[in-house]
């Protein structure tokens, strides 16, 4: 499955967040930095109508969410790279993760105390970053002279392996991070092996105030124009509401979102943006047992999009059974959709696309 790592300064709503997204009290939020040591992981459902939708129509007896993995990677504060406090064990863990989540505090509380005494997102930000550039400039520094050796006795990957990590090492030494390279089609392996920090995609999450939930404030303002610039996402949230509205049923949540002027939960936008970011999609199997959604990335092909259900679908993979899924609602169904014309038999170059409703042939 697809991981981000929450991270962001100490008190600034990331246990909040997470439990309000995993609706755990597993990482417990307190007026106090430091107070999550420990990288907390959970799973959450990724909230999409159309499997509801799909199921109803074809009277599926479970409804199964495809799912992503969030982890609250706490500690991360000034001097981490240079193993002050927490910082080692933390880098360790953000260089698992696909993606980062950075929660920046663009709410004023005289009550929460912030470690640099002021309510700065964007120098926030930049404090991270900072962090996270002298941990990949140290890490690259280390291996381009392990891999001086064996590019000695001739070894082609550890050569490619040193001339991106020289190219990182150019931007990082310049203050860019290592996601502001262009990297070519051919070098994509090498460089997502090299697992840099800085060359991870990363989403501002902006917690606001409750009062501006719905729009924002100047200090999200400010976020979402640095993140334009560096081509990153931002999402506005109000960590506070979404840990009130975890504890509410759906009708009540429901309710409450009105109340509030806000069209969606603020965490089922944080996870469609991560989603995004990712570059991920969804596409369903649907049948009377049950209905279920499946991620992939943009451009994965028939063979490799059943391989996520099983291997041996896509070792024996044969065709897809393909109804695109406006076909499906349009045509109430499998039946209707084939009456339509909308019912196509792929194979093994078609690229699925996002909402696909499948129904794959192999052999075992
Ligand atoms: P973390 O250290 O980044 O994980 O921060 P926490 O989630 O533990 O939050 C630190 C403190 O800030 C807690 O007392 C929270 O209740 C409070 N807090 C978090 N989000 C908000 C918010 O949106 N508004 C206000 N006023 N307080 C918040």
């Amino acid at each position: 499955g697809f991981k981000m790592g929450i991270v962001g300064l100490p008190n600034v709503g990331k246990s909040t967040l997470f439990n309000a997204l995993t609706k755990t009290a597993a990482a417990q939020a307190a007026n106090f930095p430091f107070c999550t040591i420990e990288p907390n992981v959970g799973e959450v459902a990724v909230p999409d109508a159309r499997l509801e939708a799909l199921a109803a129509i074809a009277g599926s007896k479970e409804i199964i969410p495809t799912r992503m993995t969030f982890v609250d990677i706490a500690g991360l504060v000034k001097g981490a790279s240079k193993g002050e406090g927490l910082g080692n064990q933390f880098l360790a863990n953000i260089r698992e993760t696909d993606a980062i989540a950075h929660v920046l505090r663009c709410f004023e509380d005289d009550d929460v105390t912030h470690v640099e005494g002021r309510v700065e997102p964007v120098a926030d930000a930049e404090t991270i970053e900072t962090e996270l550039m002298i941990a990949d400039l140290e890490s690259l520094e280390k291996r381009i002279a392990n891999l001086a050796r064996k590019i000695k006795s001739g070894d082609k990957e550890a050569k490619d392996a040193v001339r991106l990590l020289e190219q990182a090492k150019e931007a990082l030494e310049a203050g860019r991070p290592a996601r502001t390279i262009e990297v070519a089609e051919e070098d994509r392996k090498a460089w997502a092996m090299l697992q840099l920090l800085t060359a991870k995609p990363v989403l501002y999450v902006c917690n606001v105030e409750e009062a501006n939930a719905a729009k924002g404030n100047s200090k999200s303002d400010a976020v979402a124009k640095m993140a334009a610039a560096q081509g990153a996402g931002t999402v506005v949230i109000s960590a506070k509401i979404e840990e009130e509205i975890s504890q509410l049923d759906a009708d009540e949540a429901e309710m409450f979102l009105d109340e509030m002027g806000l069209e969606e939960a603020g965490l089922d936008r944080l996870i469609r943006a991560g989603y995004e970011l990712l570059g991920l999609q969804t596409y369903f199997t649907v049948g009377p047992k049950e209905a279920r959604a499946w991620t992939i990335r943009h451009g994965t092909l028939a063979p490799a999009a059943a391989g996520v259900i099983h291997g041996d679908f896509e070792r024996g993979f044969i065709r897809a059974e393909t109804i695109a899924y406006d076909d499906y609602i349009a045509g109430k169904g499998e039946t209707g959709a084939k009456e339509a014309g909308k019912f196509r038999v792929e194979g093994k170059t078609y690229e699925v696309k996002d909402g696909d409703v499948l129904h794959f042939l192999f052999n075992s």
